[in-house]
C-alpha cells in the first residue's frame, strides 16, 4: 500500500518515519475534500463571533495555506484537519484583576492568557497592557505567535496574554500594584516548562520586573519563567533591541535580493516605543535616514533625519518621562501631524512598528504610488488585509510580521537558553545569533514563497514554512 510522508509531501512504497513519530497510511486518511476559502472562513467566523482581529489573522494565513493544502500530496493534513485544529487555541484563561490606585479607589480589569499551541515547545509570547485588549486581539496575537515561533527554528509554542489596563498616566506604584495583582492569578498557569510570557505593548522592563518579582515570591523559585528580565536577574543582552534590530536585518536581507541596501534610503517608522526605537537605531547604523516616528497622538516628520542625539531624546521621553511624541518638534523642529499616520510622506522603506491595522489599503496605495521598495512589519499585523493585497500586487518587498518581527521572541528563546545554562552571552554573541536567525527565516521564506518568475511572496513563504513545522508535530502526536 502506498504511504504518505507528510513532512516531505511524497509518496513512497515502503514504510518510513516522520521525525520520530508515526507514519500515516492511505486508509487513515478519510474526508480529503479540498478546502474552499470562503466556506472555511464562514465556519471560523460562526464559531468565533465578534472577533474581527482573530478572523483577519486567520484569513491571511488561510489565503496562502488553502491552495497548498488542496494539493493532492498534502491531503494528509486535510484529512487530519490540522488547519482547523491550529485555529482553535488549546485554552483561553480569563480572570479578574483587582487593584487600588493612589487615591485608594478600587479598579477592576480583565486579564487573559491564551495558550494557543504547544506542539513544538512550551507556550511563549508576550503580555500586552492596553485598553484595546480583548479576547479577539489576544487570539489573533497567539495564533500569529505560533507561526512566528516556528520560524525562529527554536522549540517554542505560541501564546499571548495581557489585560485591558492602561498604564498611561499611572504612577509607578499603581503600575506595580496592577502587575502584582495580575501575577497573583497568572502565576498558576505559567511555568518554565509550560508557558513563558514576555513583554509587548505597555509591558516593558519595568512591568516585567514587577511581575517576575511577584512570580518569584509566589512560587519560591528563581527560574526563567518570564523573559525580557533585567540584566542583573537573568535578562539577556540585546533582548531590548532584538525586535527592532531583527526587523531591520530582515529588510536588509530582502533588499539584498534586489542588489539594494539600507544605506542612503529615506525611511518611515511608526510608533515610538521599544520596536520603533531600535528600528531607528539599526537603520542609522546601516546608513539609512529615518524621517518619522509616531504615537497615538499623531506623527512627527523631521526631513533632516532622526540621528543618534534625537533618538536619545526619544528614548528618554518615552521610556523615562513617558511623554508625548509632539514634544520632539519643540526641541528639534520638523512638523507634528496630530491624529495622522506617516504613510503619505514619500519614502523608500517603511517599518510600521506601532500596532495592528495602522496601514489601510489607501495608505498602502499611497506608499506604492510614492515608490516604496520595501515594508518590514515590526508591529503585529499592522497592515489591513486589503493593504497586504496592494503590496503583493505591486510586488513590493513586503515582510509580514510573523517573519519580520520574530527577532524579539528569538532572543527571548536565547534568554531561556542562557537561564537554563546559568550563563550570559556577550552582546556580540547574542547579536550574531539574532542575525543568523533572521537570515534563516528569510531563507525559509524564499524556499517556500518563491514564484516561478523568481518573485518571493514572503507571506506565502512564512505561512507555509511555519505550517509545515507545526503540522508535522501535530500529525506525529495523533489526534489530540
Ligand atoms: P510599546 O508599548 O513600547 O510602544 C507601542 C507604540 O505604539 C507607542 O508609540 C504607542 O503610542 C503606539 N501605539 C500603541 N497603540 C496605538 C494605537 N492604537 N494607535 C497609534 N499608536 C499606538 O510597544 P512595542 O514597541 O513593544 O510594540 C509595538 C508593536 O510591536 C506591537 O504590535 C507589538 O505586538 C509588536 N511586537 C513587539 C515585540 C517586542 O519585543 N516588544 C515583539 C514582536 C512584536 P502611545 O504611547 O501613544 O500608546
Amino acid at each position: 500500500m502506498a504511504r504518505v510522508c507528510p513532512a516531505l509531501g511524497l509518496f513512497a512504497e515502503g514504510p518510513f518515519v516522520l521525525d520520530s513519530g508515526p507514519y500515516v497510511q492511505e486508509r487513515d486518511m478519510p474526508d480529503t475534500k479540498p478546502y474552499e476559502l470562503d466556506a472555511f472562513m464562514a465556519g471560523l467566523e460562526k464559531r468565533n463571533p465578534g472577533q474581527p482581529e482573530f478572523h483577519q489573522a486567520v484569513r491571511e494565513v488561510a489565503e496562502s495555506l488553502v491552495p497548498y493544502l488542496n494539493q493532492d500530496e498534502n491531503r494528509v493534513y486535510r484529512s487530519a484537519r490540522i488547519l482547523e485544529r491550529m485555529c482553535e487555541p488549546d485554552r483561553v484563561i480569563s480572570f479578574r484583576v483587582c487593584w487600588q490606585d493612589d487615591d485608594h479607589k478600587v479598579h477592576i480589569n480583565r486579564g487573559y492568557r491564551v495558550q494557543f499551541n504547544n506542539s513544538i515547545g512550551p507556550y511563549k509570547g508576550g503580555l500586552r497592557f492596553h485598553p484595546s485588549v480583548t479576547q479577539s486581539v489576544l487570539k489573533f496575537l497567539g495564533f500569529e505567535q505560533t507561526f512566528k515561533n516556528a520560524l525562529t527554528t527554536l522549540p517554542m509554542g505560541g501564546g499571548k496574554g495581557g489585560a485591558n489596563f492602561d498604564p498611561k498616566g499611572r504612577s509607578d506604584a499603581e503600575v506595580m500594584r496592577f502587575c502584582q495583582a495580575f501575577m497573583a492569578e497568572l502565576y498558576r498557569h505559567i511555568g518554565y516548562n509550560t508557558d513563558i510570557p514576555a513583554g509587548d505593548i505597555g509591558v516593558g522592563a519595568r512591568e516585567v520586573s514587577y511581575m517576575f518579582g511577584m512570580y518569584k515570591k509566589l512560587t519560591g523559585e528563581f527560574t526563567g519563567t518570564l523573559t525580557g528580565k533585567g540584566l542583573s536577574f537573568g535578562g539577556s543582552l540585546i533582548r531590548t533591541e532584538a525586535t527592532g534590530y531583527g526587523s531591520t536585518y530582515f529588510m536588509q536581507d530582502m533588499l539584498e535580493t534586489k542588489g539594494e541596501a539600507i544605506e542612503g534610503k529615506t525611511i518611515l517608522v511608526s510608533g515610538s516605543g521599544n520596536v520603533a526605537q531600535y528600528t531607528v537605531e539599526k537603520c542609522n547604523h546601516l546608513g539609512g535616514k529615518v524621517v518619522t516616528l509616531s504615537d497615538s497622538g499623531g506623527f512627527i516628520h523631521d526631513p533632516d533625519g532622526i540621528d543618534e542625539e534625537k533618538l536619545a531624546f526619544i528614548k528618554e521621553l518615552k521610556n523615562v518621562r513617558r511623554g508625548r511624541i509632539a514634544e520632539y518638534t519643540e526641541k528639534f523642529g520638523g512638523t507634528f501631524h496630530a491624529k495622522e499616520r506617516p504613510w503619505a510622506v514619500p519614502c523608500d522603506l517603511a517599518f510600521p512598528s506601532a500596532t495592528q491595522n495602522e496601514i489601510s489599503a489607501d495608505d498602502a496605495l499611497t506608499l506604492v504610488k510614492n515608490g516604496v521598495l520595501g515594508v518590514s512589519e515590526g508591529a503585529n499585523m499592522p497592515t489591513e488585509i486589503e493593504g497586504v493585497h496592494v503590496f503583493q500586487a505591486a510586488r513590493v518587498l513586503y515582510a509580514p510580521s510573523k517573519a519580520a518581527n520574530a527577532g524579539g521572541v528569538a532572543v527571548s528563546g536565547l534568554e531561556q537558553s542562557q537561564n537554563a545554562m546559568r550563563i550570559s552571552w556577550s552582546e556580540d554573541e547574542v547579536d550574531r545569533r539574532l542575525r543568523d536567525i533572521m537570515r534563516d527565516i528569510h531563507a525559509q521564506c524564499v524556499r517556500h514563497g518563491q514564484e516561478p518568475d523568481g518573485h518571493v511572496c514572503y507571506v506565502t513563504g512564512a505561512n507555509r514554512a511555519a505550517f509545515n513545522k507545526v503540522a508535522a508535530a501535530m500529525l506525529a502526536y495523533g489526534v489530540l
